[in-house]
């Protein structure tokens, strides 16, 4: 038992002895007992008072007691300090934090579990045109009216981050992430792209007015070159140089042709149209036609199809990224070997266009990197069969549109397999 509580037992101890003595000397022992505890009684509401005009003052230090009351009143001091100093701290982080937030360049909102705005800061206001007391507790869609924007807190995948137009400004483009952090809240950081969009735009631009504009040079050059080659004008020892000329002439060509593609296939931020329904086993055949008809090294190729259905797309696109596969496939297999073009029904409805070859493979290391532009594994194979570099960048690109990827699964020394998965919204059953 603590000290206090042995001296308020001694209190009420002396107390009730005193009160015996007193009863016993002038008759009256119950009076006397009652006395005694009333008096101990009103120690303890008085005390009890105390406490309670203590709290409700707010007086920085406790009263003076003797006592458990003095220890009561002690331990509570030091739990409102305690409380005191912790509200403090907290005080200050939330302040420290909104002071960094308030000074960050990109737009901070914090979004409870329904995307109701409960802060923003001084960026957010300024991007979107957020007014931070009017708007404070309405729902984020209400403010930046967007259908990208609803669409992507509906589906709630926010492992991306989307791209919009600024709904004060059209001008200037955002860049939307949302961030969920602790009970159900949210983060949405909202970062002016506008200077990155436009660059990219002029870098693409840049690229198709000089692809362009090189090609009307080289039509020239190449048309002269085609008629010194049949002309007898010069003598044999031109023949070489000549053909040497056109076969660049015809690489150039082919470069520019991919770039313009490329970039038309960049510039076109929309998925590829949903109208057109594509007739895959005939396009196959014909793409397969083709490349028979342009291999130089005896390669047979078979076409499997085991599936009826079509696809909706956009039939050149198409056709440009499976015949890329297709040619692909054929110059980077030795003489005599198979290429196949199989074209099957996958999981849950999907269709999967698939070309198997037994070349010479790729190492695991390139196969994340192969379809960026100019990446080749063996640069002078590529340029020696008349590759640009751009063809499974083209082909990446064409099928990002068709909302497929492209899988690659290779064995050095056997042979490769290039897979595109297309999904059920694509897939049209004949029949
Ligand atoms: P390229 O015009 O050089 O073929 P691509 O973009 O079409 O450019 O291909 C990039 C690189 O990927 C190629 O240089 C080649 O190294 C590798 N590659 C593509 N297809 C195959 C294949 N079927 N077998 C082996 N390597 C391939």
């Amino acid at each position: 038992m603590s000290r206090n509580w042995t001296g308020e037992i001694m209190l009420l101890g002396a107390l009730l002895f005193g009160s015996v003595l007193l009863g016993a000397f002038f008759g009256h022992l119950a009076w006397f007992l009652f006395l005694a505890l009333a008096l101990f009684l009103s120690r303890w509401v008085w005390q009890m008072v105390r406490l309670e005009k203590w709290l409700d003052s707010r007086r920085r230090q406790p009263p003076e007691a003797w006592g458990i009351w003095g220890h009561v009143f002690d331990e509570y001091h030091l739990l409102l300090r305690r409380q005191y100093k912790s509200k403090k701290r907290l005080a200050r982080v939330i302040r420290e934090f909104r002071e960094s937030t308030a000074a960050m360049p990109d737009g901070t909102l914090v979004l409870d579990s329904h995307f109701r705005i409960l802060w923003c800061n001084e960026a957010a206001t300024r991007l979107v045109g957020l007014v931070a007391r009017r708007d404070l507790g309405q729902v984020a869609t209400n403010l930046i009216r967007n259908p990208r924007f609803s669409r992507y807190l509906d589906e709630g995948d926010f492992e991306q981050a989307i791209e919009i137009h600024s709904p004060i400004d059209d001008s200037r483009t955002l860049m939307l992430r949302l961030v969920p952090y602790g009970n159900s809240q949210y983060l949405l950081v909202i970062r002016d792209i506008t200077r990155l969009v436009r660059l990219e735009a002029m870098r693409r631009d840049f690229v198709a007015n000089a692809s362009h504009e090189l090609r009307s040079p080289l039509t020239v050059l190449a048309g002269y070159l085609d008629m010194l080659a049949s002309g007898r004008e010069l003598g044999p020892e031109w023949d070489k140089p000549i053909a040497e000329m056109q076969a660049q002439c015809r690489r150039m060509t082919n470069l520019l042709n991919d770039l313009l593609e490329l970039s038309h296939l960049e510039t076109d931020k929309s998925d590829a149209s949903h109208e057109d329904i594509v007739n895959v086993q005939w396009l196959l055949h014909r793409i397969c036609k083709d490349a028979e008809a342009a291999d130089e090294h005896n390669h047979e190729i078979t076409i499997d199809v085991a599936c009826g259905c079509s696809l909706r797309a956009a039939e050149g696109e198409l056709h440009s990224a499976m015949s890329n596969l297709v040619t692909n496939a054929l110059r980077y297999s030795p003489n005599g070997t198979t290429v196949t073009v199989i074209w099957r029904a996958g999981h849950d409805g999907t269709a999967v266009f698939e070309v198997v070859d037994q070349g010479i493979g790729i190492e695991k290391k390139h196969i994340p990197l192969i379809t960026q532009r100019f990446y080749r594994v063996d640069s002078s194979h590529s340029r020696k069969t008349g590759g640009t570099g751009l063809g499974l960048a083209i082909v990446k690109h064409v099928l990002k549109r068709h909302g497929s990827e492209l899988e690659i699964e290779s064995v050095p020394g056997q042979g490769s397999t290039f897979r595109c998965v297309f999904p059920v919204s694509r897939v049209v059953r004949v029949g």
